[in-house]
């Protein structure tokens, strides 16, 4: 939905913002971001759904994986090559409204964490919309995408941040109730190091995100920034929430506990919107390398 409407708000023309923004921003409307397939992963430029133009509209083909939101969403930015032998340099994007005639959504995924969105594959058979449902310029579509993509990092970063905290203050209540040998858990320093470190690395994440968010409110540049943060917090939040699940012992493995959630959430963030090798790789780019 944020990267959708990341993407329709920077680049998208007019009388598609004005359909679409207001009522997405007001929870009346819902978006979904379609850009991966099974060839085409961290391999953007491997995407083989394809948009040819044809008179006044564009006709796509092709399937879509790992789409959230694909059972629910009223409109799809969906990435789509307009010149298959240029890979990235032929990436476009597209608005394709639920309701259009060759568009159907081929049955919910279930998935480990995460559930609270859904997620579906979607079929994309001579579906005809408009030349005006282009966003942005036709082939300049992955930079477009890279730019919702990198704001998404930073939220990924948040989020991510997010799930550790809320593990880490978990673990900091139970640690100081629990009591085994006499003591609560929380005075046997093995226990005691173990959540300093998650406390340490929440900070980090922490600093690491602002960092990134306020380079990018000020229309700074932001992409290191932001592959950092989302490189560090997502990472940082597993190795919180397997602590977490840790010295929660049995009671944090059962289901009625928040933490067997979380890390079952948390892995998705290390692998969405660019795995932590994707990020590692650009982040050695973007220092020289
Ligand atoms: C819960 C969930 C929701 C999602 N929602 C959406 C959505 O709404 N829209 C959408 O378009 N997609 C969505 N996705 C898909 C997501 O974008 C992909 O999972 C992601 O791009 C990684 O692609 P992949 O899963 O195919 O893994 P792959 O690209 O196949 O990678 C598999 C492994 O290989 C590693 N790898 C790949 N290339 C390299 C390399 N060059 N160097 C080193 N290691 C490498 C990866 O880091 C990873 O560990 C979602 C995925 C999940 C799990």
């Amino acid at each position: 939905m944020a990267l959708a409407c990341a993407a329709l708000e920077a680049h998208g023309p007019g009388p598609l913002k004005r359909k679409w923004l207001p009522a997405a921003l007001r929870g009346e409307k819902i978006g979904a971001w379609a850009f991966a397939e099974a060839g085409a992963g961290s391999d953007a430029g491997s995407v083989a759904t394809r948009a040819v133009l044809d008179g006044g509209e564009y006709v796509i083909d092709g399937t879509k994986l790992f789409i959230t939101n694909g059972p629910i969403a009223d409109f799809f930015v969906v990435v789509a090559s307009t010149a298959t032998e240029q890979r990235l340099k032929g990436l476009s994007l597209f608005l394709v409204e639920r309701d259009r005639p060759g568009f159907r959504m081929a049955g919910s995924m279930s998935k480990l964490g995460v559930r609270a969105s859904e997620m579906s594959e979607l079929v994309f058979e001579r579906c005809r919309i408009p030349a005006e449902n282009l966003i942005g310029r036709e082939h300049r579509g992955f930079l477009d995408a890279l730019r919702a993509l990198t704001l998404g990092r930073i939220a990924s970063a948040a989020f991510a941040t997010g799930v550790a905290r809320a593990a880490f203050e978990a673990t900091l209540a139970y640690a100081g109730k629990r009591v085994q040998f006499g003591k609560p858990i929380g005075s046997f320093q093995a226990v005691r190091f173990g959540i300093a470190d998650m406390a340490t690395q929440i900070e980090a994440a922490r600093l690491l995100c602002h960092r990134a968010a306020i380079a990018a409110d000020r229309g700074l540049p932001h992409g290191r920034e932001a592959n950092m943060a989302k490189l560090y917090a997502t990472e940082a939040c597993t190795r919180i929430v397997e602590r977490a699940l840790h010295y929660h012992g049995a009671a944090g493995f059962v289901s009625e506990s928040p933490i067997q959630r979380f890390y079952r959430d948390c892995k998705v963030f290390e692998l969405g919107e660019g795995s932590s090798e994707l990020q590692r790789d650009m982040i050695a780019r973007e220092i020289g390398l």
